[in-house]
């Protein structure tokens, strides 16, 4: 994808990619990519670095589905939301050590609770809001408890940034950078209605809804698309 690796997979294997590397006591970063993360790498090598160094890069938005399209690939979404829920839900099933990093205080505050009621058995050894100052005390605190499964909700880069610090630090964790997911199982944010997802509009509806998101897209991902565009005929 323009230089910047993306994972060829199905929504299950992305899920069994992240139960095997807990099995296997390995660390394992997991970035949903979408247009405006390439736009940044490229502009950003820090940013550029981490992403050539995750363990497995997942098409995120549909930007990215339309570039693979592009290319003869055909690559379903794998969302930050749904996947994040779906990692919640293994690590229900399983008694997996969950941590979740992000968000307001009232947010993330709300979503332990919902998590709480909703699954029994779910064992969150971790929680803080996504607005702190000391990062090396916040990263301390995420090593002592062990987690298997950490969401970090900070928007990217950040979020990308400190699970990148992080493996240095932990063992046999899946780190998943989940951008505005806490707001979403809080209740803050409302989810596009399935319509819209099917049609892959989603990010259309939340433009609508934020509009301050606007600056966000443009004109980044129509440079993006002309760029896949290009890179498509190059190839
Ligand atoms: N956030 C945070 N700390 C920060 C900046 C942002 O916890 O320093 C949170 C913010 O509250 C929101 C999420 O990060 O819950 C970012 O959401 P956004 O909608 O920007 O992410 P996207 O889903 O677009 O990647």
């Amino acid at each position: 994808m323009q230089g910047f690796p993306v994972d060829i997979l199905t929504y299950n294997q992305a899920l069994e990619c992240a139960k095997s590397a807990i099995d296997n006591g390995e660390n394992m970063q997991v970035v949903t990519i979408n247009p405006e993360m390439v736009e940044l790498a490229k502009k950003n090598k820090d940013f550029a670095n981490v992403l050539k160094h995750s363990e497995l890069v997942v098409a995120d938005g549909v930007g990215i589905k339309i570039a693979l399209k592009l290319k003869g690939v055909n690559q379903e979404r794998i969302g930050g939301v749904d996947y994040s829920r779906s990692l919640i839900e293994m690590c229900a099933r399983n008694n997996l050590r969950l941590a979740l990093l992000g968000a307001k205080e009232e947010v993330i505050n709300t979503v332990c609770q919902k998590l709480k009621c909703e699954f029994e058995n779910l064992n969150i050894v971790f929680s803080h809001n996504g607005y702190f100052s000391d990062e090396n005390a916040i990263l301390n605190e995420i090593k002592k408890a062990r987690p298997q499964v950490l969401l970090c909700a900070l928007g990217a880069p950040k979020q990308e940034f400190i699970i990148y610090r992080l493996k240095e630090m932990l063992q046999g964790c899946t780190m998943v950078g989940v951008g505005g997911s806490f707001d979403v199982f809080a209740g803050c944010v409302q989810r596009a209605p399935l319509m819209w997802q099917k049609l892959g509009l989603e990010w259309l509806y939340r433009t609508i809804k934020q509009p301050e998101r606007f600056r966000r897209i443009f004109p980044t991902l129509p440079i993006f698309l002309f760029e896949s565009i290009i890179d498509s005929i190059k190839k």
